[in-house]
């Protein structure tokens, strides 16, 4: 076996230990250059790569290598090129707005962006329950996890992995088997227009006629009756019929307001994952994994700084990389570390922004779907108790307002409001369902 064989044996085993995503990023352009008394070389395209793939990956290609060389002992890693490449001399902002997704090809059929693939798709801690499941809903679609609901708070790659779901059913089938991809807004949309127009069977016809049914933010819909009784049918039809249904949510099912009881069991009937705040080396992959895709080259020292100060959104992490690129190719020179934070600096600020006292009360009443006039009215009921008791603890945590002046602004005493505040307080850490919720309702708040 020469070094080539050697390393391309020991790059197929290592390809089925990680995720196509990691492999691609880390190790496609690796090569085994050299051997000398039991100690192989092995280059890698950059400093970053090297000392990555050394720290996690050393021990694993040692292993592997062994089992086709018994003379390996022992693994040196070099960058390939210690000359720093040039800066891509090509519009930059084109080629991310591209992989950023700004350039649209959705497919009319299916509904589907291309863009989204299981193999642009980084695996970490926090989502690989997620992406596990979807990969063996490729492989056993209708059968093994259905239905497959998937939830997390905004920009944490909910759309990207039902989407990538779909796009990876097509490719494997050639379209022998048709996935169908919709917001939950465009579906209630639909049922409207159906409804109007006397076309409920076109409407019916459209969604039940799939083998691969792939709702997004399906929280939307709660509330809506008409749809969601239409959504009931079309989800018993096809179930029953053994087609795949993939749903995507900001929250799981039992933390939707108003949605029937029959639907959430019949998601609670399924597998239920969720996406979770990515870890930094997973925010290093993704941001590693953009550049690749783009062709360009940020130092290692800069995305250091983007996937330490940008931890909550993915979607916020690409957006402040594409600044940072496009302040770049302005400047036609190297970006440096302190230019990069002021870029994040600025944009981070602008999504912390303060917020007032009716935007909390309005991200309140509407995740759970009442009025503002209910949270601060004295109605009783379990449906609105604890909503109120959350917007008086989000005043606090927030805003770090007064209890006596968050009594007066809910219509109450202060003891009241620090009653409110100590019971959210304490129960947060226990209740992983009430922590979410919050998570989501601030989310709202801030998005707003
Ligand atoms: P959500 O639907 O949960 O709000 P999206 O799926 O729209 O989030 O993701 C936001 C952006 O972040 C998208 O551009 C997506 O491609 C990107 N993204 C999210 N998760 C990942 C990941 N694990 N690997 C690569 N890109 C990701
Ligand atoms: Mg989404």
């Amino acid at each position: 076996m020469d070094l080539e064989q050697l390393w391309q044996s020991t790059l197929g085993e290592m390809e089925i230990q990680l995720s196509r995503a990691n492999f691609a990023t880390w190790l496609k352009n690796s090569r085994l250059f050299d051997k000398k008394d039991g100690t192989f070389y092995i280059s890698l395209p950059n400093n970053f790569a090297k000392e990555w793939v050394e720290n996690k990956y050393n021990k694993n290609l040692l292993g592997i290598m062994r089992n086709f060389d018994t003379s390996a002992r022992k693994l040196e890693f070099v960058v390939a090129n210690q000359a720093t490449e040039p800066l891509s001399p090509s519009a930059p902002t084109q080629k991310l707005d591209n992989t950023i997704g700004l350039e649209f090809k959705v497919d009319p059929e299916t509904n589907l962006n291309p863009r989204y693939t299981m193999q642009s798709f980084v695996v970490g801690p926090s989502n690989e329950l997620a992406f596990a499941a979807a990969s063996s809903i490729v492989n056993e679609i209708g059968t093994k996890y259905n239905p497959f609901f998937v939830y997390g708070l905004v920009g944490l790659g909910k759309t990207h992995l039902i989407q990538a779901i779909g796009n990876e059913i097509n490719s494997r089938y050639q379209r022998k088997i048709r996935p169908k991809y919709v917001s939950s807004e465009k579906f209630t949309s639909d049922i409207v227009w159906g409804i109007r127009n006397k076309r409920m069977e076109d409407m019916k016809r459209k969604y039940r006629d799939v083998d691969v049914l792939i709702i997004d933010d399906i929280q939307f819909i709660g509330g809506k009756e008409k749809t969601e009784e239409e959504f009931f049918h079309t989800f018993n039809a096809l179930y029953e019929a053994n087609k795949q249904i993939i749903i995507s949510s900001d929250r799981p099912p039992q933390s939707i307001p108003t949605l029937e009881e029959r639907l959430r069991s019949r998601f609670e009937g399924g597998l239920i994952t969720d996406i979770g705040y990515p870890e930094y080396e997973t925010r290093v992959a993704i941001i590693k994994s953009k550049l690749q895709e783009t062709g360009l080259v940020l130092s290692d020292a800069v995305v250091d700084i983007i996937a330490k100060k940008v931890k909550k959104n993915i979607r916020e992490l690409e957006g402040v990389l594409k600044k940072i690129l496009f302040y770049q190719d302005k400047k036609q020179t190297a970006i440096n570390e302190s230019v990069a934070e002021e870029i994040i600096e600025k944009s981070i600020q602008s999504s912390f922004k303060r917020v007032n006292d009716g935007q909390i009360l309005k991200a309140v009443a509407e995740f759970f779907n009442i009025s503002i006039e209910d949270l601060i009215s004295h109605n009783r009921r379990k449906e609105v108790v604890k909503p109120r008791q959350i917007a008086m603890y989000l005043l606090r945590d927030i805003s770090e307002l007064s209890y006596p002046y968050i009594g007066e602004k809910m219509g109450r005493d202060h003891t009241t409001a620090i009653h409110s505040y100590e019971k959210i307080n304490q129960e947060v850490n226990k209740n992983p369902n009430l922590n979410q919720e919050i998570l989501s309702i601030k989310d709202i708040i801030f998005k707003s």
